[in-house]
């Protein structure tokens, strides 16, 4: 037996008596926060909305049950309930706060969907209400900024006007004499939604008796996916939710960079310029210190037995190029080679004087072999990275024994 929507014609019902027509246990589980054992309890009418057409099913009580799914079956509307419901008389009660921000997102979604298909021709091909997020995917050329500011405040006026909200049935040829939005196959008495003057959209889910209820609306971001356009957009409490968190953001970013939240932008941009500009002084400055530092080093190293001068280095705390400075400056003096280890990351340097005749990639390649690690280069300038750092002074004692 079909069971009577009572939300088609109102959609402020909170509170209703059902007679229950059946309740079997659930075989199927639809929906992830479904607990088992569960029940399917089918209702002679109900005011629980099952999902469909983007919008997510109510919640709420069936008597002492709670109903945690609701979804369409053919003509019936199922009940998923935590415990199961005799024959006869129950109350029904669906859970208001979610079912009336689905109706404001809902609502607005035909509002601002009719908005982008009149003032810019882009009709919409879906629609998806999230739990934090709704979107409308647009098909057509890119909206541009203007687009979806235009599209915005055009359905924020309508909005402010309060214009009514309300169920018109009709066949379809009757609808499209109407004006109706959208090109419908179904026979029969069909249900369609009309904001005054705005729109008129086939529709079975539930929506505001007022424009004015949707409170306001919000676009967001704009992407492309796939072919089409997809809209985020927010409508009354999450509207309102989300510009404060917005401006919570802004103030707190405003607090980290002293200053005023209208001049985020600008301090934020000052303090990226000054970080450039420190990373580049900090540079030339690490340049400098490694050229000295080789220097010393060079003049208190001397030549081995078979005039070979081997310089080799633990070094902490400094970043990797301060090793690369610091080998280019050491391989300028002839018959000179450079091992040069990093205990942070466990950075290998070897490089030498072409007049070492030593191959600097080989012995890297012997080194590693021997304690794990990966990296490469040439006969004069090999580099590499330890599997472990801690082993950097061994990498060390191991290179310079087979130079
Ligand atoms: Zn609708």
């Amino acid at each position: 037996m079909a069971t009577h929507r009572l939300y088609y014609d109102d959609s402020f019902e909170k509170e209703f008596t059902a007679k229950v027509l059946a309740c079997d246990p659930a075989l199927i589980l639809p929906s992830p926060e479904a607990k088992a054992p569960a029940w399917e309890v089918v209702l002679d009418r109900t005011a629980f909305y099952p999902t469909s057409g983007g919008q997510p099913h109510d919640i709420g009580k069936l008597g002492d049950a709670n109903v945690f799914d609701v979804r369409d079956d053919g003509d019936e509307v199922v009940h998923l309930v935590d415990q199961p419901l005799e024959p006869g008389g129950v109350q029904g009660c669906i859970h208001w706060p979610r079912r009336f921000d689905h109706m404001q997102q809902h609502t607005g979604q035909h509002l601002l969907s009719a908005m982008f298909l009149e003032r810019f021709g882009l009709p919409t091909v879906s629609f998806h209400l999230g739990n934090e997020i709704c979107t409308i995917d647009l098909r057509g050329p890119e909206p541009t900024e203007l687009m979806l500011e235009g599209a915005e405040r055009a359905a924020n006026q309508v909005i402010f006007e309060d214009r009514p909200v309300a169920v018109r049935y009709g066949t379809a040829d009757q609808l499209s004499q109407l004006g109706v939005r959208k090109e419908v196959e179904r026979e029969g008495i069909l249900r369609a939604i009309e904001i005054e003057a705005a729109d008129l959209q086939p529709c079975g889910g539930t929506h505001v008796k007022r424009t004015g209820q949707i409170g306001t609306l919000l676009v967001r971001r704009c992407a492309k996916v796939r072919q089409d356009w997809r809209v985020e957009f927010f409508c009354g409490g999450r509207a309102e939710r989300s510009a404060r968190h917005d401006f919570l953001q802004l103030r707190q970013a405003a607090e980290k960079l002293s200053c005023a939240p209208d001049e985020v932008l600008s301090a934020a941009a000052r303090a990226l310029s000054e970080r450039d500009a420190n990373f580049k002084s900090l540079r030339a400055m690490l340049e400098r210190l490694a050229k000295v530092e080789a220097t010393l080093t060079l003049q208190a190293t001397s030549f081995g037995p078979q005039g070979i001068r081997i310089i080799a280095r633990v070094f902490e705390g400094v970043p990797a190029e301060y090793l690369t400075f610091f080998a280019a400056e050491i391989t300028k003096s002839e018959k000179t080679v450079a091992v040069l280890a990093g205990t942070d990351e466990g950075n290998l340097h070897f490089a030498q004087h072409p007049s070492a005749g030593k191959d600097m990639s080989a012995l890297l390649k012997q080194v590693l072999e021997k304690l794990g690690g990966k990296g490469g280069g040439t006969r004069d300038f090999a580099r590499g990275k330890l599997a472990n750092p801690t082993s950097a002074q061994q990498a060390l004692d191991a290179a310079k024994s087979l130079v």
